[in-house]
């Protein structure tokens, strides 16, 4: 491809309405365009990584025995309802209604469709295993699009759905599905962590997250991991022992009300009565699907609101505000306690806060707490459900030893589904014995236009981006100082036609620009290999090759050329 001849809009200048390094780069090397919130144009460079990546996906998910379909993004709505995530799946999905007024919807996600698409065709057990996949846009009306890609209103997926007879069968699809993601991601230069993880709006079983860690500030998911047993999870499932090596008083006291004056967040009220946090227990009021809740913790520890979304069963989470708490208790925020509610509402408690004899609560009331509380004896629990977040220091629930927290990058996860949408959408079959029965399902998402933004967290430098070799649009640039120099433009030309005829990805930097320029663009949209032609190399016979990732500079002889950006290329991630 000849620079001059393709549409590489570079901006020489930070954007503001990028936070990650990541975004930023995308945008000044001239891979996207935002038209809207959360809505990106893909420039050429960009449509080739998203060509690249894709392509490795398709390999590999075909390699996995999976067939490619497409399935469309309009959908009716009674698709959905029967499912009853019409209902459910809340305002992330787009919805729309037609010239009749029929309700429809752009698709989130389409483990609806592919149901729906098999039941009442396949219908005998020897038409099983089945695993339909396709690489599609997909829509989500995101509460908080942001960070260009990574958070998209519309973004591409690779979605896979898995169709069983037996747990045996759909052990080993969900299996090649964990085989292929990690071949993909090794591919594409990038190595993830496999973590356990929430089921959240999909239901089903169990599921798993495949995570790119960063140490920038893109991670948005948080993972606790055992570095001694491997054990690692998304800290909104993470299991895990306390680490804090509290232990609860032994003696019972009697319950006593205290002014607490200026004293209302755990700082103020732990430096005001000197006792630790580990002492405390406190209540924090939310909203479930319009209802108020209570979420008691141990002073200490945070809560961690997918544990409770997932304990209360709800759509719908959200803080309580001021005037909620004030209906609630009577009192302004910061002096909540279980003891003396106003209005009766669930109490969920975690174990952690169970296990703290004698401890302080908010009275419900302006600037007082209560001490020596005690569950069961004072108030009751309406549940006991984990509900703090994981931490660095406590102990892993596998093999006891300390654990680590991690920032990762969500790029793909899988799920067991087991029967849930088989069964609503009637996707059944006929066993051996001629007994109808459900599918067993899975469903295995990768985001497509994620993915290369978030390898660019791990992969660039001051200059710009550093592009794993098979995810780069091109492998190399051809960087001719002076194009006006007949011998530096033939010899450029030479190149570019024998790496072109050796199958090998080449961009040539043909245009009339001073060599500061093509090398600051260069590094900038950081193709992995880099060719420099210039007059005095060129005398002798010889063009400057080096990689993007280092300063290493090699003469090579232009017959040698071809050769030696295989032999390169072969030592690069
Ligand atoms: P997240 O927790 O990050 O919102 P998710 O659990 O909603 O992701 P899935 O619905 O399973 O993710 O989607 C599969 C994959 O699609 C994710 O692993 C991620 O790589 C990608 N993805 C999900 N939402 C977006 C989005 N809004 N923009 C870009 N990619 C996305
Ligand atoms: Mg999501």
């Amino acid at each position: 491809m000849r620079w001059s001849k393709y549409y590489i809009p570079t901006l020489r200048d930070d954007q503001s309405e990028a936070e990650l390094i990541s975004h930023q780069l995308l945008l000044r090397g001239g891979y996207i365009r935002k038209l809207a919130s959360g809505v990106y144009f893909y420039l050429p460079l960009m449509q080739r990584v998203i060509d690249k990546f894709s392509n490795i996906v398709r390999d590999e998910m075909n390699k996995a025995g999976a067939l490619e379909v497409t399935m469309s993004v309009l959908c009716p709505a009674e698709v959905w309802e029967k499912s009853g995530r019409y209902q459910t799946y809340g305002p992330l999905m787009m919805h729309l209604k037609d010239r009749h007024q029929h309700d429809m919807l752009l698709c989130p996600t389409h483990e609806e469709s592919a149901t729906s698409l098999i039941a009442g065709e396949v219908r005998s057990y020897r038409q099983l295993p089945l695993n339909l996949y396709q690489i599609q846009v997909k829509f989500r009306d995101e509460i908080r699009p942001r960070f260009g890609l990574m958070r998209g209103r519309e973004f591409i997926m690779k979605d896979a759905y898995t169709f069983d007879a037996d747990e045996e069968s759909f052990a080993r699809s969900y299996q090649g599905m964990v085989d292929a993601y990690y071949a993909i991601f090794k591919r594409a230069g990038l190595d993830v962590l496999k973590v356990e993880s929430d089921t959240g709006n999909m239901g089903g079983k169990r599921a798993h997250e495949f995570m790119l860690l960063v140490d920038t500030n893109a991670g948005e998911e948080k993972i606790a991991a055992c570095e001694s047993c491997g054990y690692a999870a998304n800290v909104e499932k993470s299991k895990f022992k306390d680490g804090s090596g509290v232990k609860p008083d032994s003696e019972i006291k009697e319950m006593e009300s205290i002014d607490t004056p200026g004293a209302a967040t755990i700082e103020e009220v732990t430096a005001f009565l000197k006792v630790d946090a580990t002492r405390l227990v406190k209540t924090l009021l939310f909203v479930a699907d319009g209802k108020p809740v209570a979420a008691l913790v141990r002073g200490d520890r945070d809560l961690n609101e997918i544990k409770l979304k997932r304990a209360l069963g709800a759509v719908e989470l959200e803080m309580a505000d001021a005037d909620i708490v004030n209906q609630v208790t009577g009192a302004p925020v910061g002096f909540a306690g279980p003891v003396g509610l106003r209005q009766e509402i669930p109490l969920l408690v975690d174990p952690l806060a169970v296990a703290v004899k004698n401890c302080v609560v908010g009275a419900n009331e302006n600037e007082k707490h209560i001490l020596n509380v005690n569950i069961d004896r004072d108030f009751k629990a309406t549940q006991v459900v984990d509900l703090s977040e994981a931490r660095a220091g406590d102990l892993c629930p596998e093999c006891g030893e300390v654990m680590v927290v991690k920032d990762g990058i969500e790029v793909g996860n899988t799920f067991m589904l087991g029967t849930k949408y088989s069964e609503a959408l009637g996707a059944k079959f006929l066993d051996a014995e001629g007994n109808e029965n459900p599918c067993i399902m899975g469903s295995y998402g990768i985001g497509i236009t994620r993915t290369p933004q978030a390898a660019l967290e791990r992969f660039h430098d001051e200059k710009g981006i550093i592009w794993p070799k098979n995810i780069a649009p091109f492998l190399v640039e051809i960087v001719p100082l002076k194009m006006e120099d007949p011998a530096q433009a033939e010899a450029a030309e030479k190149i570019y036609q024998d790496l072109t005829s050796a199958g090998i990805d080449v961009l040539i930097d043909d245009r009339d620009e001073r060599p500061g320029v093509k090398f600051n663009d260069a590094d900038l949209i950081g193709l992995p290999i880099r060719l420099t032609i210039g007059a005095k190399s060129l005398k002798n016979g010889k063009v400057e090759v080096k990689t993007r990732a280092s300063s290493d500079m090699n003469l090579v002889a232009l017959e040698d050329v071809v050769e030696a950006v295989q032999g390169l290329a072969e030592t690069l991630n």
